[in-house]
């Protein structure tokens, strides 16, 4: 379970402060299908980064599981992160001059988990994805729906319990974006806690919670 009291998150220098959260009190349980939305520049992307422990939070506190992700030191945090949560980003941060086998094992590395069957366990993530013949592949030779199919695998590859997704379908037509939002959906159906920001009313639609963002602050959850 996840839960935020009182998120701040103040960017930039005191004589020129940029107020991008202000109070954000949120709770996702586990297994949860929620959509972060709201308008651009609202915050989504700050609060989905504090949650994906890829920043912190000014002022409040962040609670994993009963635990204070506050408390915890870069490194811990970045163990978190590698483990228990998964990230896809709208331009899918695909590393151009690895192979989609070598992007997918990066998690892996990191995460300094038993490597044992490491090759098969990508080979069959990639299957799953219905991209396991471009394995060899360089991102450059990849539509865009595929490259999102190799983010997915590669934010999937640890098999964390948390998957974050900004704007996952932002960059990819409609039928792409169908069919990625199709995937999100049966991870969650597995029982994952899946948390996507969108613009696009049609994916917040297919989630079972749509916290809405205005200027850093909570508007609405329905
Ligand atoms: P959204 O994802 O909803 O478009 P963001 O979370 O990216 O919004 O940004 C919220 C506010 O914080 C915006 O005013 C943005 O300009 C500001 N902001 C975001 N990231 C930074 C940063 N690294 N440094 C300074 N200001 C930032
Ligand atoms: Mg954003």
């Amino acid at each position: 379970m996840i839960k935020l009291k009182n998120i701040q998150k103040i960017y930039g220098k005191k004589d020129n402060p940029c107020h991008a959260l202000n109070g954000i009190d949120l709770q996702i349980e586990d297994g949860a299908l929620t959509a972060i939305t709201g308008p651009s520049g609202s915050g989504k992307s700050t609060l989905l980064n504090i949650l994906g422990c890829l920043d912190t939070a000014t002022s409040g506190t962040y609670m994993l599981n009963g635990n204070s992700v506050n408390d915890l030191s870069p490194k811990e945090k970045s163990i978190l992160r590698n483990t228990q949560i998964g990230f896809v980003v709208q331009d899918f941060a695909l590393i151009d001059k690895y192979t989609v086998y070598q992007n997918v094992l990066l998690p892996i590395q990191y995460s300094k988990k038993n490597q044992k069957n490491k090759k098969e366990t990508i080979k069959r993530m990639l299957e799953k994805l219905e991209i396991a013949d471009k394995i060899n592949e360089y991102p450059n030779n990849l539509s865009g729906g595929q490259k999102q199919r190799v983010a997915i695998a590669r934010a999937l590859i640890n098999s964390p319990e948390i998957i974050l997704a900004d704007e996952p379908t932002g960059a990819l037509d409609q039928k792409t974006g169908t069919e990625v939002m199709k995937l999100l959906k049966d991870i969650n159906r597995q029982g994952k806690t899946v948390i996507i920001v969108t613009h696009d009313p049609k994916v917040a639609g297919q989630c079972n919670k749509n916290i809405h963002i205005i200027d850093g602050k909570i508007d609405s959850i329905i």
